[in-house]
């Protein structure tokens, strides 16, 4: 077993370093405190779970070297076996579905059923790798008379991925199902704030058969992040996070010579027009927004009202007013998220804003979640465009309405955005939705859907601040991205007419 019980329900991460669990400040059964451990508390009770160590640049280069001497072994296994394997490991991520959203759940303060959606998601991303086998990984032409081109796909190595906190199972899967499927070796260093679901995904991947350092993981922060990024056999790595951090991390990479795409944060616009239908809006919009309690690259953040449409407003605000957190809504990461969300909201109600929906100071019913990170969902109503409210990622429940007169102006409003990743349209009119699909400049676009995630084999990846780099991940953009193609030209005797060309 991975985890180390401290107490009845606490438990030391290790690093997965060439197929083995390893505490990186000495033997893991030893119980105590390390210098260099952070402490793991889950946002439902405030309580201690868990301890993470933070691991240095030694301790990736140990991973690293794990994954490297698995390297050659793994690029010539046969793809097929390598499918097997990953069907093995989808096999045991149904078998512990609940077990799995229950540890994501307790870390990650989602609702358990947002959990298990979570690494369901994940599971579809499995199942898309397990597919890959079937797709395009080569081809051949007969160019000229006795020449022929080939191309196959290769795996890259040793490939990373940086993960965030706010899907500790769905994020991590939308990577490195699809990049050990193609025969590289993957180094995953998870978020620090979410360490154990990591370990019982590490647990499976080596129960399914992903031995030897084809799957590793490094815990840790900044330090790292930085040793994977200046790693010279690292050969390319894929983060998810914050924007200012996915562009230090893009920018780092690419310098060093690796393929990087890095995932950014997110100011989502939901427009409304006043022909949209009531209750499927207001449903809509409310989920968007209070979804993982707001904490989601997908949360619909800014409602641009055009016209008048305060009847879907109205029953927004009574939807949302009878939100129960604890029950029907997760809770907020940390102190310092939930400070940072309260500061947005009196920050917008000093810049004129009005609070219509109020969710600071909101608990739960539960007496056991009473030193959680709580608030309730919040709607800011005549928030100014250009304020910070419309602006800025809060990454909270907080929805902000902003009141345009025409369709043109909404549309304005959202191609302003230093974001770029989601935008949605409400209308009973195809007109409509079709000329606001084609002018919305977000890379991921919903009609009458408040999450407009791409299922696969669609890939997901947004526009602007939200994505640093090239291509989209998962689906196809992931196999693009997880592999090179190697072009081979053939000729095997000489041929009176082939062409200068070979
Ligand atoms: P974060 O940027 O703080 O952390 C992400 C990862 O980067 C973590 O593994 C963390 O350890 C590491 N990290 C943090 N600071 C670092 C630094 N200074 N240098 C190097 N590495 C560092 O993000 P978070 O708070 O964990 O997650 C929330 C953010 O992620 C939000 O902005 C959200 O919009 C975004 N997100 C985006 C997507 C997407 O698909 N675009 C999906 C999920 C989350």
């Amino acid at each position: 077993m991975p985890l180390v019980e401290l107490t009845k329900s606490v438990y030391r991460c290790r690093n997965l370093v060439g197929g083995e669990w390893r505490a990186p400040h000495g033997p893991h059964d030893v119980v105590g405190v390390h210098e260099n451990e952070r402490d793991v508390t889950s946002p439902y009770t405030g309580q201690l779970i868990g301890r993470v160590p933070m691991s240095n640049a030694m301790h990736v280069a140990q991973a690293v070297e794990g994954a490297k001497r698995a390297s050659d072994g793994w690029r010539n296994t046969p793809i097929k076996e390598r499918t097997q394997r990953m069907f093995a490991y989808r096999e045991l991520l149904l078998k512990c579905l609940d077990e799995l959203a229950h540890t994501a759940a307790s870390e990650a303060g989602k609702t358990v059923a947002e959990a298990r959606a979570g690494v369901l998601k994940g599971v579809e991303v499995v199942e898309f790798a397990l597919s890959i086998q079937n797709l395009d990984l080569g081809g051949n032409l007969e160019v000229s008379r006795g020449v022929t081109c080939e191309y196959r796909r290769e795996p890259l190595g040793v490939v990373a991925g940086i993960t965030p906190f706010n899907f500790p199972a769905m994020v991590p899967m939308w990577m490195f199902p699809i990049a050990v499927v193609l025969g590289n070796c993957f180094v995953w260093k998870p978020s620090e704030k979410v360490p154990l679901t990591a370990c019982r995904l590490g647990e499976l991947m080596l129960e399914a058969g992903f031995t030897n350092g084809i799957f590793s993981i490094v815990h840790g922060g900044k330090d790292a992040v930085e040793a994977i990024l200046d790693h010279p056999d690292v050969k390319a790595v894929a983060f998810v996070g914050s924007s200012p951090v996915a562009k230090f991390v893009y920018e780092r990479a690419s310098r060093s010579g690796k393929r990087a795409l890095a995932l950014g944060g997110a100011k989502n616009h939901l427009i409304v027009v006043p022909d949209a239908e009531i209750e499927l809006t207001a449903q809509s919009v409310l989920d968007s927004f209070t979804g993982c309690a707001g904490q989601r690259c997908m949360a619909g953040s800014v409602m641009v009202a055009v016209g008048d449409v305060e009847p879907i407003v109205a029953r927004l605000r009574e939807k949302a007013a009878a939100i129960e957190v604890g029950a029907q809504m997760g809770a907020i990461i940390d102190q310092a998220s939930l400070s940072r969300i309260t500061d947005a909201i009196a920050s917008a109600e000093k810049r004129g804003a009005k609070v219509v929906v109020d969710g600071r100071g909101k608990q739960p019913r539960d007496a056991e979640y009473k030193s959680g990170t709580w608030i309730g969902p919040t709607i800011l109503d005549n928030v100014k465009p250009d304020s910070p409210a419309a602006q800025v990622e809060i990454f909270g429940p907080v929805l902000s309405i902003v009141r345009v007169p025409t369709l043109g102006d909404a549309i304005a409003l959202e191609g302003q955005s230093t974001y770029g990743n989601a935008a949605s349209i409400f209308t009973t009119n195809g007109g409509v939705a079709e000329y606001v699909a084609n002018r919305v400049h977000a890379g991921m676009i919903g009609v009458n859907v408040g999450v407009p995630v791409p299922r696969e084999p669609f890939s997901f990846g947004g526009t602007h601040e939200s994505k640093f780099g090239h291509g989209d991940i998962t689906g196809h953009g992931g196999i693009e991205f997880w592999s090179s193609l190697k072009k081979i030209t053939r000729k095997w005797s000489t041929q009176s007419d082939s062409n200068w060309m070979s």
